[in-house]
């Protein structure tokens, strides 16, 4: 399960290791916190709603490119995540991954990402805080029954980069420790991120960056169910039993 905050975070962060995941029998699931409706680039839309149903059909397309199972677009404000209250939206994403029962889960790290931006950096700490709540039986109760019960997810990653971008804010970001080999699947990648029509202005920085740093995706690794010293991991899925 991969948590974000705007359509095209999925491809541009996460592309690669949702197409490697899903083509080794995964199941994946996308969950984005916003439709995208403050983004500068707005296609043909003339207000925030026509610009969220777009956006939200674009996030559809990228996901069938990317073999996502299960993509998700919840209804938080662009822009205005840290002004949510942080104990109703882990609510809905804690109840989402007792629905889902992922055995891994994707988010960008607090420091929001190589552009450091306050969504991702409030999807990080929202999706923090699901991944080690949804597994306790005394957090979020009323949302038990015969369907949902506490699931534990077995490791939480934080994406991470050995880039930066030029002309942006500072940001600190997490210890590389995975390496995910995706060079197959940048191509794919790449179409994924196109599918965001209305984001078109950004398509040949994307495309320039990509060929530079894609071949690989960085992350690091946040939680775990197993304490290990951390070793430099190439699988995500590494220690965890198949079932
Ligand atoms: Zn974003």
């Amino acid at each position: 399960m991969c948590i974000t905050a705007h359509p095209d975070d999925e491809a541009g962060n996460f592309g690669g290791c949702l197409q490697l995941y899903a083509g080794r029998g995964v199941e994946t699931c996308v969950i984005c916190l916003t439709p995208g409706q403050a983004a500068t680039h707005r296609g043909s839309a003339a207000n925030d709603i026509e610009l969220a149903a777009l956006r939200r059909r674009e996030f559809a397309a990228a996901c069938a490119i990317l073999k996502v199972t299960n993509g998700i677009v919840l209804d938080y404000p662009d822009g205005q995540l840290h002004r949510m209250e942080a104990y109703k939206v882990v609510c809905e994403l804690t109840l989402k991954i007792r629905e889902f029962r992922p055995q891994v889960v994707l988010t960008f790290g607090p420091e929001g990402g190589v552009t450091g931006h306050t969504d991702h950096s409030m999807a990080s700490i929202f999706a923090t805080l699901a991944f080690h709540w949804a597994g306790r039986s005394n957090r979020y109760p009323d949302q038990f029954s015969d369907r949902i019960r506490p699931h534990r997810v077995h490791k939480l990653y934080h994406a991470t980069a050995n880039f930066t971008l030029p002309d942006r804010q500072p940001v600190t970001p997490s210890p590389i420790t995975a390496v995910i080999e995706v060079g197959a699947y940048l191509e794919t990648k790449i179409e994924a991120f196109r599918a965001h029509t209305t984001q078109a202005p950004l398509f040949q920085m994307f495309e320039s960056r990509m060929r530079q740093y894609g071949g690989q995706e960085r992350f690091h690794l946040a939680a775990s169910m197993v304490a290990a010293p951390v070793q430099t991991e190439t699988d995500l899925f590494g220690g965890i039993e198949k079932n």
